[in-house]
């Protein structure tokens, strides 16, 4: 039996065997939505409408006053009746839009383009405007899309791997998303083309049978076998793919949201639901849900029959979140939530470090999370950014293969804040 942590102290006492998922529950918005401003890490838009505003699927709700900070947009038509702060799923603070969905869905016309034509920099634009947010920089740090998109790159890797314990989510990329997904391929060999394109899948034997049989005759070669397993940041996919840690040459552009930047850009349509794993023992209908932004977790919860959960992790189970409130929006950019019954997170409490040197052996960045943690937990944080602590991407191993239950994730992810 493996034990293994998430932020907040989850411990879930058994590995799941990976669940193929491609059946698509789609949820129907409800009549009251909630838009998070705070979609982005450390970065907030401030409201474009006023309260008794009527307002359009694909009008712009918040803009950032940074230019990395992409726009949220309304995915319903109806009127906002309040801008307000609220708690989100994590807990913090966060200022928000409440719109009353009159279920009408009627559009906001959006001005046309031609990518063929547009320069890099109207480009960049054009991707920052599709507001979609990516979580493979750092684990949980979302950002804005554009930045992903570079001028010039010998390298292009689709970042396809998710931690799958749960579940795979990928399915849907080859099978239900299959048409978006292969024109975002065409648009990435328009945008680069002399560079070698790569797609990185998880070794599930079903994930890669479905990427192998939708890259026949793309030129786009497979990969599903590296030394670490689950690649949350782009710098170390790209360092264990290309040996291009740096980046220099390389763009790493996140899979699951290939499809939507095809959309975005060919047909100039803005892609409002994000599609999501829900599983866990407390879910009476797991499988990949079709959510609209502004949707609130209880309206999924309500949908997939969760009953009586004892523990819910928003983001994989490796590196995720333990969620605070079930009223909140869901941030775009989550791919998975679990709902965990009493049975599947151990009651093992954290015992003392036994020295046993696993947390290192896995560590995919070489660092030692025993003599880091030791460090945060004196509360000397200089050493711990001394010591590399700062380039601790998140991932979550060190924590799941220590068999001492040590809360080594949480305690750097505390850390790291300590210093910001
Ligand atoms: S210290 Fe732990 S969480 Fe951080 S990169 Fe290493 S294994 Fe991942
Ligand atoms: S895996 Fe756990 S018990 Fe082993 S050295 Fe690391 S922190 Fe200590």
């Amino acid at each position: 039996m493996k034990l293994f942590s998430v932020s907040k102290a989850v411990h879930v006492p058994k590995f799941k065997p990976a669940e193929h998922f491609s059946n698509i529950v789609e949820v129907d918005a409800p009549k009251n939505m909630v838009y998070s401003l705070s979609q982005q890490h450390n970065l907030k838009c401030v409201p474009t409408v006023k309260r008794g505003d009527r307002v359009l699927v694909n009008q712009i709700l918040g803009e950032g006053e940074n230019n990395s900070v992409v726009p949220v947009y309304s995915s319903v038509s109806g009127t906002v009746k309040q801008i307000t702060t609220k708690v989100d799923l994590l807990g913090n603070k966060v200022d928000v839009v409440l719109v009353e969905n009159d279920e009408l869905y009627e559009k906001m016309p959006r001005d046309t383009f031609n990518y063929e034509t547009m320069d890099f920099k109207a480009l960049q634009d054009a991707i920052k405007q599709l507001g979609l947010i990516e979580t493979q920089n750092l684990s949980n740090r979302k950002r804005g899309m554009q930045l992903s998109f570079k001028e010039k790159a010998k390298n292009v890797l689709l970042n396809a791997q998710e931690s799958g314990l749960y579940g795979q989510v990928d399915g849907y990329l080859y099978e239900t998303e299959k048409e978006d997904f292969l024109r975002g391929i065409d648009l990435l060999k328009h945008l680069y083309p002399e560079a070698n394109i790569t797609l990185l899948s998880t070794a599930d034997a079903d994930s890669v049978i479905g990427f192998t049989d939708l890259l026949k005759n793309t030129g786009v070669r497979l990969i599903s076998k590296l030394p670490t397993q689950f690649y949350h940041d782009m710098n170390l996919a790209s360092r264990d793919v290309f040996g291009d840690f740096a980046m220099k040459d390389t763009v790493v552009i996140d899979a699951f949201l290939l499809p939507a930047v095809a959309r975005g850009l060919m047909d100039n349509r803005l892609t409002h639901y994000q599609l999501m794993l829900v599983n866990g023992e407390a879910v009476a209908t797991p499988g990949i849900y079709k959510v609209l932004s502004g949707t609130t977790l209880d309206v999924v919860m309500e949908k997939a029959g969760v009953t009586d959960p004892f523990r819910i992790v928003a983001g994989n189970i490796l590196s995720g979140d333990a969620v605070f409130s079930t009223d909140a929006p869901i941030n775009r950019g989550i791919r998975e939530i679990l709902f965990l019954k009493e049975n599947e997170v151990s009651k093992e409490e954290e015992v003392n470090c036994i020295k046993c040197g696993r947390c290192a052996d896995v560590c995919p960045m070489g660092l030692h999370p025993y003599e880091l943690n030791a460090l945060v937990i004196m509360r000397d944080f200089e050493s711990f950014y001394e010591n590399r602590g700062g380039m601790c991407v998140e991932c979550g191993r060190c924590s799941y293969v220590c068999p001492s239950k040590r809360h080594l994730l949480q305690s750097f992810k505390t850390a790291k804040k300590v210093k910001r």
